[in-house]
């Protein structure tokens, strides 16, 4: 299994050091959020994605949603198929999609096409799209937001998305075969507890906390580290000297 952080900054330094939205890309067809989807590469190979998860619906998890829409229609045999909860749908309709920020996107149709293909995905549920299953497991976030739990023929991987400490999803987690490696967000420095814990985040510390609940074996990959704040971060997380934690890199396909 491939997956790769898509950078979501730009500019003279070019391989995007800081991350302000968040998108993963899973092997070449799959893709979790669409903070910075609609923003990369050309609308070609964003038309490859052909299955997005959408975790939760913070702005940094869908700001270029209408933009992918937008980019990859027409470009593709059969429109994209988003899987989000009930609720995650409803403010999509609700406040994205309702015809002033966006036009909409989830009721019109282009040639006769829609724009995209909505599917509810609860927690506790499972898909399987291209050769991989994927399960959403609610976690500690402000809004409803689901985590997801990737798996494909000998790797397993988690994408927890935005959460505070929580437990199901390391539950379930450690259940499973295979289990190489979690993407887990540190959003704010330790210094910055109270802050993380009102907005249900993640700081090194409890960062630190949730990897216990999982082997030693598994690798943990810091993501989603607060731009203004990134430095900080790393070098608290860098700090406790553990093996098998790394801060993730823009761009790179990981490889499980
Ligand atoms: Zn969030
Ligand atoms: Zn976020």
């Amino acid at each position: 299994m491939k997956i790769t952080l898509l950078p979501s900054n730009t500019g003279p330094n070019a391989i995007a050091s800081r991350q302000y939205a968040t998108s993963f890309l899973i092997n070449n067809h799959v893709a979790i959020d669409a903070g910075s989807l609609g923003y990369w590469r050309s609308p070609a190979e964003q038309a490859a994605v052909r299955h997005l998860f959408i975790s939760h619906t913070h702005m940094d998890h869908v700001a270029s949603l209408p933009i992918f829409l937008e980019n990859v229609i027409g470009l593709a045999d059969s429109p994209v198929v988003a899987y989000a909860s009930a609720a995650v749908q409803e403010c999509l309709r609700g406040d994205m999609f309702a015809g002033r920020l966006w036009a909409n996107f989830l009721e019109l149709t282009h040639d006769g096409k829609p724009f995209v293909i909505l599917r509810t995905l609860e927690s506790g549920q499972s898909v399987e799209v291209e050769g991989l299953r994927i399960t959403a497991v609610a976690v500690n976030h402000t809004v409803p937001t689901v985590g997801y739990i990737i798996e494909e023929p000998g790797a397993t991987v988690v994408i927890p998305s935005d959460t505070g400490p929580t437990e199901e999803i390391w539950q379930r987690a450690g259940r499973l075969q295979n289990l190489k490696a979690v993407f887990l967000e540190a959003t704010f420095p330790n210094a910055l507890a109270p802050l993380a814990d009102i907005t249900r985040h993640l700081t090194p510390s409890t960062f630190v906390s949730q990897m216990q609940k999982l082997p030693p074996s598994v690798r943990f990959l810091a993501v989603h580290l607060k731009a203004n704040c990134a430095e900080e971060v790393a070098a608290e997380l860098l700090g406790y000297g553990l093996p098998n934690l790394e801060i993730a890199t823009f761009g790179t396909a990981y490889e499980f």
